[in-house]
């Protein structure tokens, strides 16, 4: 297994060069499973468990992180020692009590927003994955599929074109082959791509195409279930032969907002230069006066919906924020308890 064509390159050599003496091995999470990993390695593919150090720092290895493994290849097992630093991270909120972000991708260079030129068109979700995507530091595409379905392909384009301020949109047909020249100019030789996508938008055709095979539905691994039997499940990370590497796990389909301020302004620069004329700096954009943006709106150079598409997310960051502020406070207040009980305890 070639450790370039997955994408590793000179910056993650030199960061990698700490391990080298540590008699460490670089390789890849392709798979992350209940009770394991999947790692690809210039040893070949090895299924690997995280050092307890790892899992007691709360350090926590994601789907497309390059790490330091120890090898046993005799087993084909490695255990990870350390995850090397990301250039990307798509994050999300943790369930329950956890209020640390939780990594769900990492090292993704660029996301193909996949959006189907039928009913699924919504230019409204569309900002939305372009805000995620500025995010993650990855590089977002549009691509609208099934073109060969759409009678006025060039306004639906230049509607995308429009929100998505120097973003590429492109739209793409599986059976006719239009766009695909294009897709595949994003991808390359160790680049990470990662879709994101309504479920039938047509992610998987399109890598299959790409791919000139069924990758997405062939291969497979053979993992741990944690009862000590083998069960076959999905790899997260595939090898495209014509060179690039496509990330597709169970975490990217149910995205959340976490923290995704910056990328909030980046997919709304516009409405973000705007906010920064209003007379005053809290400005609600309300009542206040001296409101550049309901001036916009009054004179038509910011569209309403797009102005309401923008609020919404706003508010649902906001939300998100007030929810970690409360799990904040709880532990907060389960710490004092159990520290109270801890010295009624000890204190006879
Ligand atoms: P996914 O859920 O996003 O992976 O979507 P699929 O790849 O499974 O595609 C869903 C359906 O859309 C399938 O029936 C595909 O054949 C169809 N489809 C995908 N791409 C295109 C396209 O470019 N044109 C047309 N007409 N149909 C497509
Ligand atoms: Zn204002």
């Amino acid at each position: 297994m070639n450790l370039e064509s997955l994408g590793w390159d000179a910056s993650y050599a030199e960061a990698f060069r700490p391990h080298e003496q540590d008699g460490l091995a670089p390789a890849r999470v392709a798979a992350e499973h209940r009770s394991e990993y999947v790692v690809y390695s210039a040893l070949g593919e090895l299924r690997a468990d995280a050092a307890g150090r790892l899992r007691f720092d709360g350090e926590h290895a994601a789907v497309g992180d390059w790490v330091a493994v120890a090898p046993r290849p005799d087993e084909l097992r490695a255990t990870i020692q350390a995850v090397l630093p990301r250039r990307t991270a798509f994050v999300r909120k943790a369930p329950w009590l956890e209020t640390k972000a939780q990594v769900i991708a990492a090292n993704v260079d660029v996301v193909f927003i996949v959006c189907g030129l039928d009913a699924n068109f919504n230019v409204r979700r569309i900002e939305r994955y372009i805000t995620l995507a500025w995010e993650s530091g990855a590089e977002p595409v549009v691509l609208l599929t099934k073109a060969d379905l759409c009678e006025d392909v060039d306004a639906r384009r230049w509607e995308v074109e429009a929100v998505a301020i120097g973003v590429p949109v492109y739209p793409v047909s599986a059976p006719t082959g239009e766009g695909l020249d294009a897709v595949a100019s994003h991808l390359g030789d160790g680049r990470t791509a990662a879709l994101l996508g309504s479920s039938g938008v047509g992610k998987s055709t399109l890598v299959n195409v790409l791919a000139g095979e069924e990758l997405l539905a062939t291969q497979e691994v053979r993992a741990d279930d944690g009862r000590g039997r083998h069960t076959t499940t999905h790899r997260q990370l595939v090898v495209v032969p014509q060179g690039g590497v496509m990330l597709d796990t169970p975490g990217m389909r149910e995205l959340q907002l976490w923290d995704a301020d910056e990328g909030l302004s980046t997919a709304f620069a516009d409405i973000d230069e705007l906010t920064t004329d209003c007379r005053f700096s809290d400005c609600a954009h309300e009542r206040e006066p001296g409101c550049a943006v309901r001036a916009a709106l009054a004179d038509g150079t910011l569209e309403r919906d797009r102005f309401d598409s923008w609020r919404k997310l706003e508010r649902e960051l906001e939300g998100l924020r007030i929810r970690q502020d409360a799990r904040l406070l709880s532990e907060a207040r389960k710490e004092r308890r159990r520290f109270a009980r801890a010295m009624r305890n000890t204190a006879y």
